[in-house]
């Protein structure tokens, strides 16, 4: 699967480690990310991520258009909600095209758990079949 995985900056501590503690499950996929917080990821895994741009720069949007092209599985978006971000409309947009293509995002801890989880237990496969969004026009 492909996941991406983006912090906002008071969050990224989280990620770091919720990344590391399923670092068995992480590692059988492919994983993309924001560019700070890809790098956080890699020095502190060694896993391989393909990173974009910072958020703020338009690596939010980056991931947005891998979604579009239905080449994103998962988003696990740890956002920070006591602090405004100059990109909020990129975030807005992100979570959107999720909707519009039925892809699963967690926006925090708690819904990160039970996708990985979910995972683990191959709850997951019903996405080889997701259709996405259903105007193809
Ligand atoms: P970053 O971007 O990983 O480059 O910090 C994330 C964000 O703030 O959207």
């Amino acid at each position: 699967m492909n996941i991406a995985l983006i912090a906002h900056d008071d969050k990224k501590d989280d990620l770091v480690r919720f990344v590391t503690a399923y670092l068995d499950i992480f590692k059988d996929h492919t994983l993309f990310a924001t560019g700070t917080t890809g790098k956080r990821i890699m020095e502190a895994t060694q896993l391989s991520v393909q990173r974009f741009q910072s958020g703020p720069l338009g690596g939010d949007q980056e991931i947005g258009a891998l979604i579009a092209k239905k080449e994103m599985d998962m988003v696990i978006f740890f956002r920070d909600p006591l602090t405004a971000q100059p990109h909020e409309p990129d975030v807005t947009a992100l979570v959107r095209l999720c909707d519009v293509y039925s892809i699963p995002l967690a926006t925090n801890m708690g819904t990160a758990e039970v996708l990985i989880r979910g995972m683990k237990y191959g709850l997951m496969e019903w996405l080889e079949g997701n259709p996405g969004e259903n105007n193809e026009s």
